[in-house]
């Protein structure tokens, strides 16, 4: 099917007349799989029937002289904000670079968004850029200042994605807790204030006396800050049925020096009251974070530290990435480096911590009955289904196997469809469950598959 410019998407690039690809740039190893894909892509105009390759996002945003330089089969080159010509540099025959300086394109629920996701699930970005000045990332300079969307439009696309089947709405932004304060607002009206809370407060329920289907069911919360994670907002959270108890909290160290050189304006001991307060006003709340170790500074005391607080805050999930130095930014000035062998010998160490502690947190579950939503076929087995509970989220926090009981041999799921399911084995990461009914079956429902048992 074609879209509204006329253009349509295949799945094999050999097959493609024009190639698009959408870059990274944050980081080091980011940046090399982008151009790894480049210059993969760029083959097809050799082996394959491409005439044009278009090559966007934040790497092009950031070196669009070199890149254009290093790789002269890249037909246009787009910044991170020029998503709205994208159509046009399809239908282009020049050979163009067209890079805004400061990035300000943000979309609205009017933008037509064709789902690369399963039907079921949908990312929602409610602000662009950032204005925070942490000392090792370079996304402010590439993505620009903030730009929030006004609450009714993400309403009205929350709404919608709603009554089309969609069961999880991930909202997403550099930082969703400074959602709304680059916009502006009547002072004598500040409960209409746009802020993440009254965001919440508008989408966190079904709508009252709404027309037509409602599937929304878990709204989850892509990252927030720290000192900003308030008590007004954990509130809201408790009182809103729609969204999960799960805060992605980017944390980066626990060490007070080490937040000071990376300029994240907190300190050791509000983190530690962050979590406790998370976990007052939302018990069971699981939390996901994120960690660099090897930052400049780092000693093996202020690692220990770090070794210390994964051991002590049983967190359910954590990431862990080595410092990448990145030309521009205040942590690529600083002395006292930290070899890259020793950082990645601390990732490791770190992983292997939480390991533990994932491990037992999984154990807390079992025997539980747990809402999981079917995302479908394994691919550990075609026998076998797969979904995810409230407390993962896509794509990086593992799944639930499901199984059958005795009681339930018979039952049809399908991708979508929102399920009880008792815990009865915990893995590292994932979670074995045996179906107890289907609270809420799919809209849409492209295939139906009889589960099997395991084990
Ligand atoms: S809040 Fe996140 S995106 Fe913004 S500067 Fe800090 S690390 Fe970068």
């Amino acid at each position: 099917m074609a879209d509204e410019s006329g253009h349509r998407i295949t799945d094999s690039p050999e097959s493609a007349d024009v190639i698009v690809v959408n870059t990274c740039g944050f980081i080091g190893a980011a940046k090399e799989e982008s151009v790894d894909t480049i210059l993969e892509m760029a083959a097809f105009k050799k082996s394959g029937r491409c005439r044009r390759l278009v090559v966007t996002g934040c790497l092009t945003q950031r070196y669009p002289e070199e890149i254009a330089r290093e790789i002269p089969e890249i037909d246009h080159i787009l910044g991170s904000g020029e998503v709205a010509k994208v159509a046009a540099a399809i239908r282009g025959s020049e050979h163009t670079v067209d890079v805004a300086k400061t990035p300000d394109y943000l979309y609205d629920h009017t933008t037509p968004r064709p789902a690369s996701q399963a039907s079921f699930f949908r990312y929602v970005k409610i602000a662009e850029g950032c204005d925070r000045p942490c000392g090792f990332c370079i996304i402010p300079k590439l993505r620009g200042p903030q730009r929030s969307r006004p609450i009714e439009s993400i309403a009205a696309e929350v709404d919608a994605l709603s009554r089309q089947g969609v069961v999880e709405v991930n909202l997403v932004a550099q930082d969703l807790t400074t959602y709304g304060t680059d916009l502006p607002f009547d002072v004598d009206r500040p409960s209409d204030r746009p802020s993440l809370a009254n965001l919440l407060r508008r989408i966190g329920k079904a709508p009252k006396g709404g027309s037509g289907a409602d599937f929304l069911r878990w709204i989850r919360l892509h990252y927030t800050y720290p000192t900003a994670t308030t008590d007004e907002l954990l509130q809201v959270m408790a009182a809103s049925p729609r969204v999960v108890r799960y805060i992605d909290c980017p944390l980066q160290h626990i060490d007070d020096k080490l937040l000071k050189l990376m300029r994240r304006g907190y300190t050791g001991k509000s983190v530690y009251a962050m979590i406790e307060r998370a976990r007052k006003h939302l018990p069971g709340v699981f939390l996901r974070t994120a960690f660099i170790v090897g930052h400049p500074g780092e000693t093996e005391e202020a690692f220990q530290k770090l070794c210390d607080f994964v051991n002590e805050a049983e967190l359910d999930h954590v990431g862990v990435f080595t410092y990448s130095q990145e030309e521009g930014t205040p942590s690529a000035e600083l002395p006292e480096l930290v070899p890259a062998k020793e950082a990645e010998k601390r990732r490791r160490e770190l992983l292997r911590i939480q390991r533990k502690v994932a491990k037992k947190k999984r154990k807390e579950l079992l025997g539980r009955s747990i809402e999981v939503l079917v995302e479908g076929q394994s691919e550990e087995s075609e026998f076998l289904l797969k979904g995810r509970h409230a407390g993962q989220a896509p794509e990086i926090d593992g799944h639930v196997y499901l199984t059958l009981g005795e009681s339930n041999p018979d039952v049809q799921l399908r991708p979508g469809d929102l399920i009880s399911a008792k815990v009865t084995r915990g893995a590292d990461y994932d979670l074995v469950a045996e179906v107890e009914s289907v609270l809420q079956p799919a809209l849409q429902k492209p295939q139906s598959r009889k589960l099997p048992v395991i084990g």
